[in-house]
């Protein structure tokens, strides 16, 4: 079946015709037949470059063969125990050999939950109930944390102290009396903010790199006042690295920034493409779980096959470390140079930022974006038309303009990507 007849046959059965609202589509959304390397097939046979990755999970790309082996050699032995297994074990050694704040550490199956969990644990070791968060940054689809994503800046509140916006209709909205919501970046703001409430935040969470809003590294010198500000105050300091996580280093954002936060969250990249996510943190924070003092729980953690790839993944990113960071770097920053050049050969004026192996395509004339107010003051339609243009050419990216690079991402994709890119800015 052709992708336009699936999606109609969808349409009847899932509502919105798709499974998450990230895939909503104004036009007949990709289905895909096959994924290999850095590219896929959809149900018509087109070929496509792909920089959405799984929304970032496939830093060894598509059907690695290290994933591919290990959850085949799982999969006669049992697809579920809900019991303990040695590849939980090994997999653990690994998150804790990788991960600089790891020291002891849960296993959880998506993003979304473990964030949760991380919150329970920071609130169990601090007795108090609110959390910090950074408008624009996203921390899965939960209540508690769909807040202040993407707000209508209008009815935000004012940018140094934005107040908590609700996320989607029924929501619970009791959630927001315990955020506290502050912007990205903004060191003064923060501390006053912190002065004001400091006393009652068990955790200021962030996403290290922000990167569900455009892709925007902390500013020189910000993290080092967040974590100052944390152990002023009492504050645990959670990083979640769902996107960065053994995308910006083996171990993530915190080994590529430099700082170690209290805890952190894990997903998407852990594994390989199976649903694995973990919560990672200090000894002294985890004993909590040990003791029972915090809940924690999941028929599917620690799943065999998620652990099987998460082992196979893992291995290969520890052991070919010296290969496969420095190519995301290389090949995401020739990427980055060659739209920049496209952009000013067509005289559309356009910022591309990002360390590498994640990174950003803004429509605007200004050449810095700092935080979710300047991503809003974008040109968010043409990102939507630059999507579509490339998309109709063999090129898939995250359609607010994010792009995601792997190590199976070639030269030659990249240069057929910035040729596609020049054709696909005329349009735009
Ligand atoms: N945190 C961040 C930074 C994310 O990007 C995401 C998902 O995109 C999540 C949390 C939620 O993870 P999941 O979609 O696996 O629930």
């Amino acid at each position: 079946m052709g992708s336009a007849e699936l999606y109609e046959l969808a349409q009847k059965v899932l509502a919105g015709g798709v499974s998450s609202d990230a895939r909503r589509s104004q036009f007949v959304p990709l289905y895909v037949d096959r994924a290999h390397g850095a590219h896929l097939w959809d149900a018509d046979g087109t070929e496509y470059v792909d920089y959405v990755l799984a929304q970032g999970p496939m830093v060894l790309g598509h059907t690695a063969p290290a994933v591919v082996d290990a959850v085949n050699r799982q999969l006669t032995r049992g697809q579920a125990y809900a019991a303990q297994h040695e590849l939980e074990v090994t997999a653990a050694e690994l998150v804790c050999r990788l991960v600089p704040c790891a020291e002891l550490i849960r296993f959880n199956t998506v993003g979304s939950e473990a964030v949760i969990g991380a919150w329970r644990i920071a609130r169990g070791a601090t007795g108090r109930q609110k959390i910090l968060k950074f408008e624009g940054h996203y921390h899965g689809w939960l209540d508690a944390a769909l807040w202040s994503l993407h707000p209508a800046v209008d009815s935000a509140g004012p940018a140094r102290s934005p107040r908590p916006v609700p996320g989607s209709g029924g929501q619970q909205l009791s959630g927001g009396a315990d955020l506290i919501v502050a912007p990205w970046n903004d060191a003064e703001a923060l501390t006053a903010l912190m002065s004001e409430h400091g006393h009652e935040v068990a955790a200021v969470v962030m996403e290290p790199v922000l990167c569900n809003t455009g892709c925007i590294a902390p500013v020189p010198g910000f993290l080092d006042t967040v974590q100052r500000l944390c152990r002023e105050h009492g504050a645990l300091l959670i990083f979640d690295e769902v996107i960065t996580g053994f995308r910006l280093a083996p171990g993530g954002a915190q080994e590529h920034l430099g700082v170690v936060p209290d805890l952190a969250v894990f997903g998407k990249a852990i594994a390989g493409g199976l649903p694995v996510a973990a919560i990672a943190g200090k000894a002294s924070v985890m004993e909590l779980v040990t003791r029972g003092e915090v809940g924690h729980a999941g028929t599917f953690n620690s799943n065999p096959l998620g652990m099987a790839a998460a082992v196979g993944n893992l291995t290969v990113l520890d052991r070919d470390r010296d290969r496969i960071y420095p190519h995301l770097y290389a090949t995401g920053r020739r990427l980055m140079e060659g739209i920049r050049s496209a952009a000013a050969d067509a005289g559309v004026p356009m910022l591309v930022d990002g360390p590498g192996p994640v990174f950003q395509t803004y429509f605007t004339a200004s050449d810095s974006v700092l935080d979710y107010r300047d991503f809003a003051a974008t040109d968010r339609a043409a990102a939507a038309r630059f999507h579509r243009a490339l998309f109709t050419r063999g090129i898939n990216i995250v359609p607010r303009g994010l792009w995601f690079l792997s190590v199976a991402h070639t030269d030659a994709d990249i240069d057929r990507t910035v040729e596609i890119v020049a054709e696909a800015l005329r349009e735009v």
